[in-house]
């Protein structure tokens, strides 16, 4: 980074940011031993309440990616749900439901039934048009974006088994529930148990047996192809965490610090990627970028950051 300046974010801020967006009280352990799951740590990307796969949904906007319009995807970026097959999702979305799916197989025998995943603006205007209230005002849903589903199998009842599965278990394969369909939650507005929404980079296991997917998985396989592996890694890992829990949208209320590495401002990342505000992989390449150029190593960012708070 240039100027020579403090350029990331204290040790304490991005955590208040990480509170404010996702509602953290603690990280979920019990999934862990859910059925079928091998050994994957929980990572503590995952940042949900003590209830479960909680999150705040941001909105819109905020679910935008790679350009589109919420509702005009083109349907080459999307990819069909096996077991449902006229109801697609954005392709990482479907590869973590398929894992998902899985697990939730293991514990009630058949399989998650979904009765929608992604719509198009036209779908939307007949959706608004059958449920009115319900449904989101056309051209913002969730459902635009492929990001979103909803889910049957009894998952639509609050008070149902499989309910709660998902509310133990989503968070694992990066599915969460809006606090704006959680009763007793403050944002709580609207009744729909069956609304599940995916969150890109949060997953810790994604396929059976792996425990690939996760924000320090993407890092720990970044920083190897550079050798930095053993000591080096977990220099970056402690470093990361330090500055923003390794959540790709860690932001620093006290400055522009945002995203895994805290670059200051986030648009700095830019360079990288125009989807630096949303894609771990492109923020961890530029925060690789930055350590090698300013300090040649993690390690030596890491003492940096032990003696000053900032790196
Ligand atoms: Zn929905």
């Amino acid at each position: 980074m240039n100027g020579g300046k403090a350029v990331v974010g204290a040790v304490a801020a991005p955590f208040v940011a990480v509170f404010v967006l996702l509602l953290v009280v603690t990280v979920v352990l019990g999934p862990r031993a859910a059925a079928g799951d091998p050994d994957c740590p929980v990572s503590a990307d995952v940042l949900v309440d003590a209830g479960g796969s909680t999150f705040v949904d941001k909105g819109g906007a905020a679910n935008a990616w790679g350009g589109y319009s919420n509702g005009r995807i083109p349907l080459s970026e999307l990819c069909a749900i096996p077991w449902a097959p006229r109801e697609l999702l954005r392709c990482d979305a479907t590869a973590a439901l398929e894992v998902l799916n899985g697990a939730f197989r293991a514990d009630f025998g058949g399989d998650l039934a979904v009765s929608d995943g992604y719509r198009d603006y036209d779908r939307q205007v007949a959706t608004k048009k059958a449920k009115g209230v319900l449904a989101a005002t056309p051209g913002t849903s969730n459902h635009g974006w492929g990001l979103a589903a909803d889910f049957a199998s009894n998952v639509n009842r609050y008070d149902s088994a499989q309910y709660r599965w998902m509310k133990a278990n989503g968070a694992r394969f990066g599915w969460f529930h809006p606090t704006w369909a959680e009763p007793g939650h403050p944002d709580y507005a609207k009744p729909e148990p069956w609304h599940w929404q995916f969150v890109p980079g949060t997953a810790t296991q994604t396929e059976p047996g792996a425990c690939l997917g996760g924000n320090r998985d993407l890092g720990a396989a970044a920083a190897a192809e550079r050798g930095w592996t053993g000591s080096q890694w977990t220099c970056l890992e402690q470093l990361w965490t330090r500055e923003s829990d390794w959540n790709h949208l860690a932001q620093n209320p006290t400055s522009s610090a945002y995203g895994i590495p805290q670059a200051l401002p986030g648009s700095k990342m830019a360079g990288h990627g125009a989807d630096w505000q949303t894609n771990p992989a492109t923020q961890i390449a530029w925060g690789l970028d930055y350590i090698a150029g300013r300090y040649g190593t993690p390690c030596e960012a890491w003492a940096h950051s032990e003696q000053t708070g900032w790196y």
